[in-house]
């Protein structure tokens, strides 16, 4: 078996979680490829060694004196290198990390080298090869991950490299200048590495025990997700539901590697399983609930729409034109919905009015602000009936008014439209209903 491990930046925040994660590894001589990020926060009022390169490398672009707060990363780092008692000593690496700000290296390089630097202490800890992923991660021209020459630069240098230490989040252009991948991007390297070395599985160890079947901003002490699909995670995770960064399904989905998350704190946990499918079933009907607030409605009406042809393209085509994009449109037999994020409709709402008007002549246009959209999903809900009738049964229980309702064609989720200020209270009772009293 070979496993890919990538831990996030609370994992290997100091030299007691490096032991943590030095445990985990050597508990399963499997885990070969180990995809490390930058020390992240230590507590809730540190700084994340990533922030700090960035600040760090503005004041170099500015011409400001940068020593300070270079020093202060330094020290980040030696004092995980003194608690791990190791003989290794970054100063060179320094130097030239200085010299390189000086020369105005970039943001991207300057971000690059908390994994970097992380990554030379992993692999001088567990005594493995240190890979630069600069000479195999590649982006083109513009900027675009380039996934087809990565795989096969990563899989060729990787072939008879029994062990080693692959830094996450950055790669190189085609002029060699570092790239790093969006915020979060360390997943997604981990998810490359997994498809080059054929990995069985791509575990990703971060600071909770996987996904939650509800927020827990929301819900006291929600239940996990024992085993989820890769169609249910984009669905929870667009409507909020965040573990892992949204890029890093995509190698691993293609080459069917599941996704194993995992809490470094209790390892003893199962964490979560991401796959592609499974006939397991979810514990409950539903597999998870999220959901957003700040949307809002836009509602044309206007008597014998529905023979009007073309009158939906015309509708969408105004919010097109004012780039605006739709989340949801119900609709009547005269009228139809269109529900948008209300921060970009905001901006530009006089000239979608007018916009629709000129279109579709309606006899009216009603605005409603302050929706949340709620999403319950489940693969599950296919072949369960009444599934419905017990959220709208639970939100009428405490007194929710539904706003609107929308069930995907592929019967794995419905999406429920309720206002703002009933947000929490909805998704307590439908957690209620599925998870808690089962009823
Ligand atoms: N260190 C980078 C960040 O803070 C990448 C990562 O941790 O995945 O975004």
């Amino acid at each position: 078996m070979k496993k890919v491990v990538k831990f996030g930046g609370s994992s290997l925040a100091s030299a007691e979680q490096f032991e943590k994660v030095g445990k985990i590894i050597r508990a399963d001589k499997d885990r070969r490829y180990v995809v490390p990020s930058a020390p992240g926060k230590r507590d809730s009022k540190d700084t994340k060694v990533t922030d700090m390169l960035y600040q760090c490398y503005a004041l170099a672009e500015e011409e400001k004196d940068f020593s300070a707060l270079l020093a202060k990363i330094s020290e980040r780092y030696q004092g995980i290198i003194d608690g791990l008692k190791l003989d290794l000593s970054l100063a060179d690496e320094f130097k030239v990390i200085e010299k390189n700000f000086k020369a105005k290296a970039g943001d991207n390089y300057a971000a690059s080298r908390g994994e970097y630097l992380n990554g030379i202490i992993m692999a001088n800890y567990l005594g493995v090869e240190f890979i630069d992923p600069a000479d195999t991660i590649r982006f083109d021209e513009d900027g675009n991950f380039d996934a087809d020459t990565t795989d096969a630069l990563l899989s060729k240098r990787l072939e008879n490299v029994e062990r080693a230490v692959i830094p996450g989040f950055y790669g190189s252009l085609p002029d060699g200048k570092v790239k790093t991948f969006s915020r979060g991007g360390s997943d997604i390297t981990g998810s490359i590495v997994a498809k080059a070395v054929k990995a069985d599985v791509y575990e990703n160890w971060t600071d909770v025990s996987g996904f939650l079947v509800a927020d827990p901003r929301i819900i006291k002490n929600p239940e996990g997700i024992d085993t989820i699909t890769y169609r249910e995670l984009r669905e929870l995770a667009y409507m909020g539901a965040s573990v892992l960064h949204e890029d890093a399904i995509f190698p691993v989905r293609k080459a069917g590697i599941p996704i194993n998350i995992r809490n470094t704190n209790r390892p003893e946990d199962n964490g979560t399983w991401i796959v592609e499918n499974t006939l397991q079933k979810s514990k409950y009907t539903i597999t998870g609930i999220a959901g957003k607030k700040g949307f809002c409605a836009v509602s044309i009406e206007k008597d014998m729409m529905n023979s009007e042809i073309g009158f939906g393209r015309k509708v969408l085509e105004v919010f097109e034109d004012n780039s605006i994009s739709f989340e949801h449109m119900p609709s009547g037999i005269d009228t139809m919905t269109v529900i948008v994020h209300q921060d970009e409709f905001e901006e530009k709402e006089q000239s979608v009015i007018s916009g629709l008007y000129k279109a579709v002549q309606p006899d009216s246009i009603d605005l409603e602000s302050d929706l949340a959209l709620i999403a319950v999903v489940g693969r599950g809900m296919k072949a369960t009936r009444g599934t419905a009738g017990r959220i709208f049964s639970a939100l009428a229980h405490v007194n929710v008014n539904v706003k609107m309702i929308d069930q995907g064609s592929s019967e794995l989720n419905i999406i429920i439209g309720v206002k703002n200020e009933d947000f929490e209270t909805a998704i307590n009772a439908i957690y209620d209903i599925f998870v808690v009293s089962q009823i």
